[in-house]
């Protein structure tokens, strides 16, 4: 199966031409835009040209596939929940306007859900058939499969906040309205927040940065930077415990791992798979931690399996 697909990030898209596990050809460009109907017509503009390039007709493909960075009804097609990015979002029906503007069908999943279709159709995943993802990035994105079926639920919001665990009751206030959630502990949004109130940031080399990321903390860590090292490992122990919530929810046989964060997995892998064979309860045996092997294209590989699914 051919199919067109778009990772919708908030701040860069990418849309994929995709032939079962082969990605044939993708384009990134900046989708900043405060609104989705803004962008809409660059979405059929990159798809239209990309399709030319590779010499292909939009009839070759079975449809489009997105993936959106908020809670997504598949089912429907609509986009429910925002958090900050295209707000419009939930007004818009994208299955009618790719049929009046492109010809084809198109359905939605939310992006963290169509990482882990993808990392299960043709990355770290593949052969699994209970899994939960986490994609470490400006959120923290944590997505469950099931018995070989992604985890929906009634609201469309089971198994897709896994980033919005609470690991901490006296923690920040959340994008999402609660307390300490992983996300607001350790993630690309909250991190700057964290170093800045660190109690003597000021010795720390980190504080050097206007704005601190994880790639610049597990530098500095690495260097031997003590403050950046504690809160290396604050870090560390916010997704681990996460990791161990996860595994209590799902009950999940591997656990794979995402995102920009991950090319500090040879620090991030062990110390969270260790964490969990060590804490989580789970007699049956133990909890695998693998890196996801997709990397930013992961969602774009959802985009087969997303269209496979029969209709709701
Ligand atoms: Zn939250």
């Amino acid at each position: 199966m051919k199919a067109l697909a778009i990772d919708l990030g908030g701040t860069h898209a990418t849309c994929g031409l995709v032939e079962d596990r082969k990605l044939l050809a993708s384009e990134t460009f900046d989708a900043s835009s405060a609104s989705l109907a803004s962008i809409l017509p660059t979405i059929a503009e990159v798809f239209r040209n990309l399709v030319q390039r590779e010499s292909l007709a939009l009839q070759d493909f079975a449809g489009i596939a997105a993936g959106f960075a908020g809670i997504v009804d598949s089912r429907t097609g609509r986009i429910l929940g925002t958090n900050g990015k295209y707000e419009d979002g939930p007004e818009i029906d994208l299955d009618t306007w790719s049929r009046k503007t492109l010809g084809i069908p198109m359905r939605i999943e939310n992006d963290a859900r169509m990482a882990l279709l993808g990392e299960s159709f043709a990355g770290a995943a593949n052969g699994f058939t209970d899994v939960v993802m986490m994609t470490l990035g400006t959120g923290i994105g944590g997505v469950a499969m099931i018995q070989g079926k992604l985890l929906r639920g009634k609201h469309a919001q089971a198994g897709c906040l896994g980033g919005h665990i609470p690991v901490l009751f006296t923690g920040r206030i959340c994008t999402c309205g609660a307390i300490g959630c992983a996300e607001a502990e350790a993630s690309g949004w909250s991190l700057p927040l964290i170093v800045k109130d660190w109690p003597g940031i000021r010795q720390s080399a980190l504080a050097k940065y206007s704005n601190v990321g994880f790639k610049e903390l597990f530098e500095e860590s690495a260097r031997g930077d003590s403050i950046a090292v504690a809160i290396r490992d604050r870090c560390l122990n916010v997704w681990a415990v996460d990791a161990v919530g996860l595994t209590h929810a799902y009950d999940p046989e591997v656990i794979v791992m995402g995102g920009g964060v991950m090319k500090s997995g040879e620090v991030i892998i062990p110390y969270v798979e260790q964490y969990v064979q060590k804490h989580a309860w789970t007699p049956w045996g133990k909890v695998q931690v693998r890196p996801a092997s997709l990397g930013n294209n992961a969602a774009l590989f959802g985009a087969v399996p997303l269209l496979s699914e029969p209709p709701h």
